[in-house]
């Protein structure tokens, strides 16, 4: 009976990740698919407690209470504590213990002695899955977060070693399988965290986003490998569920920067050869004022607003929303184009623009945005860099070469909102700053876009 209402409590709590993810989907139902697996995971805990009560556990329950509480006290105060723009290198962070608590419960499963050969092959997967996922999401912390060089590590042969690890590895599973001695497991081990580190390490600045979305996937195969070694269901669902949305994410981002999946997961890719633009001569750029953008904005019938991690940084999406309404106002058509990989996470210009109340439908994905700006008259674009760089597209030795990009270059005019010419995030100069039709509004974004609202 007991049994029969804690897999009921299961099935609930996984039909609850499911509808999660649905409303995640969309704008205007995420708040809900948020409240639906925190639900969901509240039941699961739950469920969970209660089967180590019904076993008379007694000692685990205890366990499990006190670690629940540490983790949901650390938890929340990461939480309170962490700005928008932390929020990636968080994520990276979490993903990273998910691979660790994959090895950790591989160790504790083989240790236990459990000895048929399905199960150790689960132990060694679960292992090399976590032990990948660990290492990759400590180098994406450190990237994320700046500690790391965003520059791509590049190894002489390194698809070779990439190949060499997996064959290795490959071979230890038979050795492992064939004789369960813990040598096997502990060489793999070792040479996993080094693979990890190493295919996250030789992937430059600006393909990141793909990276971020991939550990999210191997955070979730790692989750599902512990639920197979645990034989526990919900779990093996739910990693699952993360690890096959989070390659769908990946394919989507794949697409979005004109990235092969295949070379994603090969690792180092979309760098080989790239030279960058930093010592090439555009010219002069253009500055301008408040004061003039605000003239230029009341002469305006269309304008497109891109925003970028500056505006995150800047915390600016409040004044825009406000410099938004305003326009409308006036009757003048506004709309926000909005680049897949935009920010340092994704979704992260989306959930801004939410917090600060702008109408969900002047909220355009890129390819919608791009056929209608040759006729805008302005675009302001808001700490926006990388995806808005016409060398993208221009110039094949560029880090960013193929990505496609905001074609904001095509508007009449277009005003760019940063502190200094300093380079984006994929560390490449930007042409578009030296354009005739591009003018610079030099400072913190937050406080330019309220001059303009007071000058207008
Ligand atoms: P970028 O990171 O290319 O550029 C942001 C710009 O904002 C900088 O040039 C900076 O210039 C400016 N800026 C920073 N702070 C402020 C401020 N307070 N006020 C005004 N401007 C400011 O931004 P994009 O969003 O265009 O591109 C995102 C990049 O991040 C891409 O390369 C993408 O691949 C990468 N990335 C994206 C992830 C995702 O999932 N979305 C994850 C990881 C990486 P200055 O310093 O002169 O002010």
């Amino acid at each position: 009976m007991a049994l029969s209402l804690i897999n009921a409590a299961y099935i609930i709590a996984a039909l609850l990740f499911i509808f999660s993810l649905a409303g995640l989907s969309r704008h205007e139902t995420a708040k809900e698919g948020n409240v639906l697996g925190m639900v969901g995971m509240g039941v699961a805990l739950l469920g969970t407690l209660w089967l180590a009560g019904q076993r008379a556990e007694w000692l685990n329950w205890v366990a499990i209470a006190v670690a629940m509480a540490v983790g949901a006290a650390v938890g929340i105060r990461r939480a309170r504590r962490v700005q928008m723009t932390g929020m990636p290198e968080l994520i990276a962070m979490l993903h990273s213990f998910v691979g660790l608590a994959a090895v950790l419960v591989g160790y504790n499963s083989y240790l236990s002695g459990e000895s048929d050969a399905v199960h150790s092959v689960e132990v060694f997967l679960g292992v090399f899955i976590g032990a990948v996922t660990l290492t990759g999401s400590v180098v994406a912390f450190l990237k994320l977060s700046a500690r790391m060089s965003s520059r791509p590590l590049m190894l002489p042969a390194r698809h070779w070693l990439n190949l060499t690890a997996l064959v290795v590895s490959a071979g230890l599973l038979v050795w492992f399988v064939a004789t369960l001695s813990i040598v096997p497991l502990a060489v793999m081990t070792v040479t996993a965290l080094l693979f990890g580190w190493h295919l996250v390490a030789s992937i430059g600045g600006g393909d990141m986003p793909v990276v971020v979305s991939m550990l999210n996937s191997y955070s979730g195969w790692a989750a599902a490998a512990a639920g197979f070694m645990l034989g526990n269901d919900l779990l093996i669902v739910t990693g699952a569920l993360v690890g096959s949305s989070g390659a769908y994410l990946s394919y989507i981002m794949c697409r979005a920067m004109n990235r092969s999946f295949v070379s994603v997961i090969a690792g180092g890719f979309g760098s080989d050869g790239a030279v960058g633009n930093a010592d090439v001569d555009y010219g002069d750029h253009r500055e301008t004022t408040a004061e003039d953008v605000a003239d230029l904005l009341t002469s305006a019938q269309s304008v497109v607003i891109t925003p970028g991690y500056g505006m995150a940084v800047a915390q600016a999406q409040y004044p825009v929303a406000e410099l938004t309404a305003k326009l409308r106002e006036r009757g003048v058509t506004v709309r926000f184009g909005i680049h897949p990989v935009a920010g340092r996470l994704p979704g992260h210009m989306n959930v801004l623009l939410a917090e600060a109340r702008v109408p969900y439908d002047i909220v355009l994905e890129m390819d919608e945005v791009n056929p209608d700006l040759p006729d805008t008259d302005v675009v302001l674009v808001i700490g926006a860099n990388d995806t808005v760089n016409p060398a993208a597209e221009e110039d094949p030795t560029s880090p960013i070469a193929g990505m496609p990009v905001i074609e904001v270059w095509k508007a009449r005019h277009v005003v760019v909102f940063k502190r200094s010419m300093n380079a984006g995030y994929a560390g490449v100069q930007n042409p578009l700053f030296f354009r005739e039709n591009t003018a610079m509004l030099f400072g913190d974004a937050k406080d330019r876009v309220e001059d303009i609202i007071k000058a207008l």
